[in-house]
């Protein structure tokens, strides 16, 4: 078993938060192990929590037509969420969740060490950058302690504000450019009037 696939055992088996009673099963995600790219989502939803798969309904749908944009395909990155179980209702996940769950996604990231790390919406962003808004952050590549960040906003988002449709088919588009420059970009400055809670 590798080390991945004995972490999602141990997700599967994970009673940290309160999250755990009511799921059908837990999202552990997915993905090589030698990805470049790493998606981190929300939450597993409906679908997501009967299937125990990342990305599975129609946010899934339209992250692999935007994957197929840039020449990829799902199975080429690491999906994951900053959650690993459905909260009720699909309610945005609380703080103390998120926090118990950490650790899972922290290690995932240190087993798979992506070239880059792609955020979906404001819960994933937030980790790397607490205080930054997402109508101001999206679209742009930052580098924190040697990771460069790309913060997007969640495809799920455009199902119901197809504005934002555009604006994740435009952002998407930069990622093999960033790719290419990775050892370019700078690293990020935290404003100093900025309180950074929590880095990756
Ligand atoms: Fe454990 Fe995370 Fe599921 Fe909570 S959400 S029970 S911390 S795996």
């Amino acid at each position: 078993m590798s080390e991945l696939e004995r972490l999602a055992a141990e997700i599967a088996q994970c009673t940290r938060c309160l999250l755990h009673r009511g799921r059908t099963r837990a999202v552990p995600g997915e993905g090589p192990l030698e990805a470049e790219i790493m998606f981190i989502g929300e939450a597993p939803g409906f679908h997501e929590d009967q299937q125990g798969r990342p990305f599975v309904g129609a946010a899934g749908k339209f992250l692999d037509e935007l994957l197929e944009t840039i020449g990829l395909k799902r199975d080429e990155v690491f999906i994951a969420n900053v959650i690993k179980c459905r909260p009720p209702g699909n309610r945005d996940p609380l703080p103390e969740e998120i926090e118990a769950c950490k650790p899972f996604l922290d290690r995932q990231i240190e087993i798979i060490r992506p070239r880059l790390i792609v955020t979906l919406g404001r819960f994933s962003m937030a980790r790397a950058f607490p205080k930054g808004r997402i109508s101001h952050l999206h679209g742009q590549p930052r580098k924190l302690k040697g990771v460069v960040y790309y913060p997007m906003y969640h495809p799920a988002a455009a199902l119901h504000q197809p504005s934002l449709r555009r604006t994740l088919e435009e952002d998407i588009q930069r990622i093999p450019e960033i790719l290419q420059q990775l050892d370019q970009i700078p690293e990020f400055e935290v404003p100093a009037e900025v309180e950074q809670l929590s880095l990756f």
